[in-house]
């Protein structure tokens, strides 16, 4: 059996991220990857936004690294040329309730340390975006998008140039603790098994993080790691509207996600979503049937929008923690000797703003991993 220090599991934009953090420190590190190539899951399914941190509860795991990791992206962007666009952001109101939500998230976006954000009037938005309905806005500076693919790409090439090994096909399916290391059973494209020896396992898997945890020997009930896949649909706009809008425009968020919002993309055309609902399997079909859906909450906002003007595009699924009307639940990223089980370190419900969060998810990491 080989035996190496590190294995990441998952080589989304958070197992990347870490992978390429780690590479600079010396050690032997293997990346298990199940599918084919890297980001096919949550990594590719997503709106794309470098997020400000303005929702998320002030000193909560998500406010302070989508902070962190706003800052840290827009320089990792502008170093490695890694497409992107600071394009700034509007969340909209039209109604006395939706105003007071915009000026607490005003209030909320402060408290969090979120630079620039600032409430606009109806004419100070009519000159911004003549194109939207809005009475009133909050206008966050610091949002963004970014070429997610380019991004992984990024990790995955200094990551492999820094000798650390990235093995795909390959599926991790049991995970024993022996005294000091960790003995994981991967299939292999193959459909053979192979084992590897390592006294730290980072788990970044994803959705199936609660399974990996599972795996290796933690009660995910007792714990509240369970993951409450949530899905997200994508329906885009006909390109005769590119170039309508400038900002991403955002509508005030619901319980558990942000609201289907307009979206910009890198190459000028724009999209709705996504929307939100849990689901018991992974399929990343989009009911056309939710058409509706996305025109009426939407066509407030954008009124230049017709009915036939959107068409299913995409979906992805959120890894939530936060179960159907459950409150607000933060990133769980934490090494679990406390567990009994020195040297795993879980990564659990890195939903949005996972892909924003992801350098500064890296370098929290490799702390744990230094102070182990
Ligand atoms: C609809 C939607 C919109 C979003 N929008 C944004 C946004 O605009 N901005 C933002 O900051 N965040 C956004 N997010 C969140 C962001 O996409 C995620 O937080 C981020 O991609 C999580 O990355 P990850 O590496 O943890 O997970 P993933 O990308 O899912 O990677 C996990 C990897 O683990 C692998 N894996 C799983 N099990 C195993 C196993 N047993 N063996 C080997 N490999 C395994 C999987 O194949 C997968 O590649 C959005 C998410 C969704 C779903």
């Amino acid at each position: 059996m080989d035996k190496v220090d590190i294995v990441i599991i998952g080589a989304g934009v958070v197992g990347l991220a870490i992978a390429y953090r780690l590479s600079k420190m010396n050690k032997e590190i293997i990346l298990i990857e199940k599918h084919e190539n890297f980001g096919m899951e949550e990594s590719s399914r997503n709106s794309e936004v470098i997020h400000a941190g303005i929702y998320y509860p002030e000193d909560s795991l998500k406010a302070r690294f989508c902070i962190e990791g706003n800052r840290m992206l827009y320089e990792l962007c502008k170093k490695y040329d890694i497409p992107h666009k600071k394009t700034g952001k509007l969340i909209v109101a039209n109604t006395k309730e939706e105003k007071e939500n915009v000026e607490s998230l005003f209030q909320q976006g402060k408290k969090n340390g979120v630079l620039g954000l600032e409430l606009l009037t109806e004419m100070q938005i009519k000159k911004l975006e003549p194109n939207i309905r809005a009475s009133f806005a909050l206008f966050s500076p610091e949002t963004g998008i970014i070429d997610t693919h380019q991004l992984m790409k990024f990790y995955e090439t200094q990551s492999e140039s820094n000798d650390i090994i990235i093995a795909y096909h390959s599926e991790v399916t049991e995970i024993q603790k022996n005294d000091d290391f960790f003995i994981l059973d991967i299939l292999d494209s193959e459909g053979e098994h192979f084992q590897i020896g390592t006294s730290i396992v980072i788990n970044s898997a994803g959705v199936t993080a609660g399974k990996i945890a599972s795996m290796a020997g933690i009660d995910i009930d007792k714990a509240v790691y369970r993951i409450h896949p949530c899905k997200g649909e994508y329906f885009s706009i006909s390109n005769r509207h590119n170039g309508k809008i400038k900002h991403l425009i955002y509508p005030t968020p619901s319980d558990n996600d942000l609201g289907i919002h307009a979206t910009l993309r890198l190459d000028g055309t724009l999209t709705l979503g996504p929307s939100a609902f849990y689901v018991n399997d992974i399929n990343y079909d989009v009911d056309a049937a939710h058409q509706g859906e996305f025109f009426n909450s939407t066509k407030n906002f954008l009124p230049f929008l017709d009915y036939g003007d959107i068409s299913p595009e995409m979906s992805g699924i959120r890894a939530k923690l936060q179960a159907k009307g459950e409150p607000f639940r933060d990133f769980i990223i934490q090494e679990e000797s406390e567990k009994g089980l020195p040297g795993l370190i879980n990564l659990i419900g890195i939903e949005s703003p996972g892909l924003t969060a992801s350098p500064a998810i890296a370098k929290y990491v490799k702390d744990l991993v230094n102070n182990f």
